[in-house]
């Protein structure tokens, strides 16, 4: 995918502010600090689109990109915020839940998981709910320059023991925004949806 210009469109937390123009979406999710934002900035070629956990002020809300004037990707709030309250995370849930079941205009989701560790709760409950959502999914093990040549071989193993691979329709990318690997993979699944 060639990337020709990108632009922060709408933030929105309930369906009347989506946008309306009938794009199609791919929507990115994961824990907060997974690395969303360096992958958003680094997939579109700009510094400083997506902001990353790093900058006070990060809102809670789906932020809308317009790409190349012919979808959205859709920045999904991270998940697992410690500090916000349980009324707070329930809404979020809730906003989440609203967005990926009832919007039509999405064709995938890509969860970003720390290639590090093993897929947390949350990283787990949101792959079991977009495969029960019927949605093509994307797991993109983020941060792999952090890992070790011979360390390469568990990351897929952290996941297969987590979560279901079976299903007919994910598929699996390691990835880094530091030594920027696989970022032509990435474009390549976007646009494989978006046919
Ligand atoms: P977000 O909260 O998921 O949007 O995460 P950010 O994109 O803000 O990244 C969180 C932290 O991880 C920041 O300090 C980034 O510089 C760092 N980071 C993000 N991607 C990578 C990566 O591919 N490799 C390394 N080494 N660090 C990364």
């Amino acid at each position: 995918m060639i990337i020709k210009n990108s632009e922060y469109a709408v933030s929105a937390v309930r369906e009347d502010q989506y946008p309306k123009d009938n794009l199609p979406e791919i929507a990115l999710a994961g824990r907060s600090n997974v690395g969303k934002s360096s992958l958003i900035n680094t997939l579109l070629k700009r510094k400083n689109l997506a902001r990353t956990s790093s900058q006070p002020g990060k809102t809670q809300t789906l932020n809308f990109y317009r790409v190349n004037d012919s979808f959205y990707l859709v920045d999904v709030p991270g998940y697992g915020y410690a500090r916000v309250s349980q009324k707070k995370r329930q809404e979020f849930g809730e906003m989440i839940q609203d967005y990926l079941e009832t919007r039509a205009n999405l064709r995938g989701l890509i969860i970003l998981v720390d290639s590090r560790h093993e897929p947390t709760k949350d990283d787990i409950a949101m792959y079991n709910y977009a495969q029960y959502l019927d949605l093509p999914i994307l797991v993109v093990c983020t941060k792999i320059d952090k890992l070790k040549k011979n360390q390469l071989n568990k990351v897929r193993a952290n996941l297969k023991k987590n979560l279901d691979l079976s299903y007919e329709n994910v598929s699996v990318l390691t990835f880094s925004s530091v030594s920027k690997v696989h970022v032509k993979e990435l474009g390549d699944w976007i646009e494989d949806k978006l046919k």
